[in-house]
């Protein structure tokens, strides 16, 4: 499907009933399955962020799959055959994509409290996979994966305005950035939000892997670690761009991949990439938090104490589903002289309301807005003058948000205060 998909709203009648009869084909059968299993006990209420910020019953985890199962159910009951269901309207596809992608950042909180263990995150995902195959899907995203098709990024971040910025980057902090050396051992990828945003955390990166001595480089063939192809359904884009990553290290013989300060690129990267290849990864993936916690365990970073308070905010994709939750702790540790731990944290820590694409998609401002509260408040409670994440879009969402309530909390990064603080 291209980028020409519509919004539910814009679809004639007969393009309704084509679009439901697919969806429904493609993976209502599934998600009845799914819903069978799940138990009614509510206990995954709580622990999404959108019901527990709005309150609003349609935001509970288990519910987000509910609709599409009835309506399958339906076609598939003797009234279905008969073509007496009830039929399925262009409201109804619209509440089931509101319910897909603006309302779920597939943090996976639910699944920690589920006694069936149900992944509503992946199910979501492979849901949403489906509406991009009939054409739905919220228009910044599908314009977000088409950029990364076509002009290697989804902010417009080309090969070539990735190499003008990083001569600009390597003039301005005296720094040397190496770009598509021959050989190297790690292959570093960037974040365009970053590139675009916090370019900083570039310079910080490349400050840390220098001061360790590492044998490192980006490469123009393969860099953009994020994948709105991946958050955006559309299955053929994710391959993509795990492709000129896998081509890029491939390429340079790199034995490790360090994906940047991003919470899905790591996710996506690490975990679904080689299934969606369809062969192993002839590297390692790490997050750059995991990397860089193996640099100092070997003695090879070492850093000056930071004096002020610090509490971390944890990824979703980086520390619940992506078990890196201990290496940014072993960063801080013997560098933050006052850290403060959020409650809940780690792996129980509250999503910031933008993963999944959720922070791209303009109409879920508001919602975004109504959870970020919740991580105001955790951080208020601690009582710690700076909020540091590892997460470029975690960290774009904050800053969002915290512009909108006014907010004037210290924000940064964990990178950039590393690289601040690294003993050269
Ligand atoms: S994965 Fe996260 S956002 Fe999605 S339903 Fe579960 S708790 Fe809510
Ligand atoms: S916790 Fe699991 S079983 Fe219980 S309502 Fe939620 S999805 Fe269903």
């Amino acid at each position: 499907m291209t980028g020409n998909a519509k919004s539910a709203a814009d679809l004639t009648d007969a393009e309704v009933k084509s679009a439901a009869d697919k969806l429904l084909s493609l993976v209502g059968g599934s998600i009845a399955t799914y819903t069978e299993a799940c138990l009614r006990c509510g206990q995954c209420a709580e622990a999404c962020h959108f019901y527990h910020a709005s309150g609003d019953p349609k935001h509970t985890p288990a519910y987000k799959l509910v609709p599409i199962a009835k309506a399958h159910k339906r076609s598939v009951s003797p009234l279905g055959w008969l073509g007496l269901a009830p039929k399925v309207t262009r409201e109804d596809l619209a509440e089931w994509e509101e319910l897909i992608f603006d309302s779920c950042t597939m943090c996976g909180r639910c699944t920690i409290v589920c006694p069936m263990a149900i992944d509503i995150s992946s199910v979501v995902a492979s849901t949403r996979q489906a509406f991009a195959k009939v054409g739905l899907g919220p228009a910044d995203l599908r314009e977000a994966a088409d950029n990364s098709r076509d002009r290697g990024s989804p902010l417009g971040l080309t090969p070539e305005a990735l190499e003008d910025r990083i001569e600009w980057l390597a003039d301005d902090n005296e720094l040397d950035i190496p770009l598509d050396k021959d050989k190297a051992e790690v292959l570093l990828t960037v974040s365009s939000i970053e590139m675009m945003k916090y370019p900083q955390s570039i310079v910080g990166m490349a400050k840390l892997m220098n001061a360790a001595g590492a044998d490192w480089t980006f490469s123009s063939v393969g860099y953009e670690s994020t994948n709105f192809g991946y958050l955006s359904g559309r299955g053929d884009i994710a391959r993509t761009m795990i492709e000129r990553i896998t081509t890029a290290a491939e390429k340079t013989g790199a034995k490790t991949v360090v994906i940047p300060e991003c919470g899905h690129a790591f996710g996506v990267m690490r975990w679904s990439a080689a299934n969606i290849l369809g062969r192993p990864l002839p590297f390692e993936v790490l997050h750059i938090t995991e990397y860089l916690a193996a640099l100092k365990r070997a003695g090879k970073l070492k850093f000056k104490p930071y004096d002020g308070s610090l509490t971390y905010h944890d990824p979703c994709q980086i520390s619940r589903r992506g078990g890196a939750t201990e290496e940014a702790r072993y960063l801080l540790e013997d560098f933050a002289t006052d850290f403060r731990e959020m409650t809940p944290t780690g792996n129980r820590n509250w999503c910031c309301g933008g993963g999944g694409g959720v922070q791209a998609m303009a109409r879920a401002a508001d919602l975004r807005h109504k959870v970020f509260q919740i991580k105001m408040d955790q951080v208020e409670k601690t009582g710690a003058e700076t909020l540091i994440s590892s997460c470029a879009n975690c960290r774009l969402t904050m800053d969002e948000s915290a512009e909108h309530f006014h907010w004037d909390h210290k924000r940064d990064s964990l990178i950039e205060l590393l690289a601040d603080h690294v003993i050269e």
